[in-house]
């Protein structure tokens, strides 16, 4: 199982950031052991900057390569959301030396997931709204309709260049409003009404 994760998927993100918003799919990789199995984040010793990116999540469940974007919703048939923990200090480190991502992204526990998932016949995928809540407060909402690209889009252009697997997972790219997590806080994160997780940082 692989985690591809998207990056400035959401124009206003990708401003918050500094970023132009890209002409193609920004991707990038997090391993199997990435991600949280528990809820409860531990939170890392390496950095002093760590953000929550809530994201909506694909699981891919038919094997698939060169798919076109016509028949990529053939791929996957349930939602889920998590977050992309990121070392923003590590990224930003490494961004200006132009070097790879992988410290700032990949690390242990770094890909949280619903443990609840959503078929996508429930959802109108052309607006899924969704929210996290950081101590109650909503600090993230976004929707679907506003990825520069969308999820058929995603497979389509991934599948180009990397083999789909059963069981892999799609994470869409976040949307403005990311910050950092202290310990003691506790996120939460909603797919419209429907609570999909629940974490505390320790
Ligand atoms: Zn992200």
């Amino acid at each position: 199982m692989k985690i591809i994760c998207i990056g400035r998927n959401y124009a206003k993100h990708a401003k918050e950031m500094n970023s132009e918003a890209p002409t193609e799919p920004i991707f990038f990789l997090k391993p199997d052991t990435a991600l949280l199995k528990d809820p409860v984040f531990y939170y890392p010793d390496f950095t002093k900057d760590l953000h929550y990116e809530c994201e909506i999540v694909v699981r891919i469940n038919r094997v698939g390569k060169h798919i076109e974007e016509q028949f990529a919703h053939k791929y996957y048939n349930q939602i889920g959301l998590g977050i992309d923990f990121t070392a923003r200090d590590i990224q930003k480190a490494a961004k200006e030396k132009g070097l790879p991502w992988e410290k700032a992204k990949a690390f242990d526990n770094s890909a949280v997931l619903s443990p609840k998932w959503i078929d996508k016949a429930n959802l109108d995928m052309g607006s899924i709204t969704f929210s996290l809540q950081k101590n109650e407060e909503v600090v993230q909402s976004g929707n679907s309709q506003e990825m520069l690209f969308t999820i058929d889009r995603l497979i389509a252009y991934i599948s180009q260049f990397i083999t789909l697997k059963v069981g892999d997972l799609i994470y869409t790219g976040t949307p403005e409003g990311v910050g950092p997590i202290q310990i003691g806080d506790k996120l939460s994160g909603f797919i419209g009404e429907e609570k999909m997780f629940q974490l505390s940082v320790k």
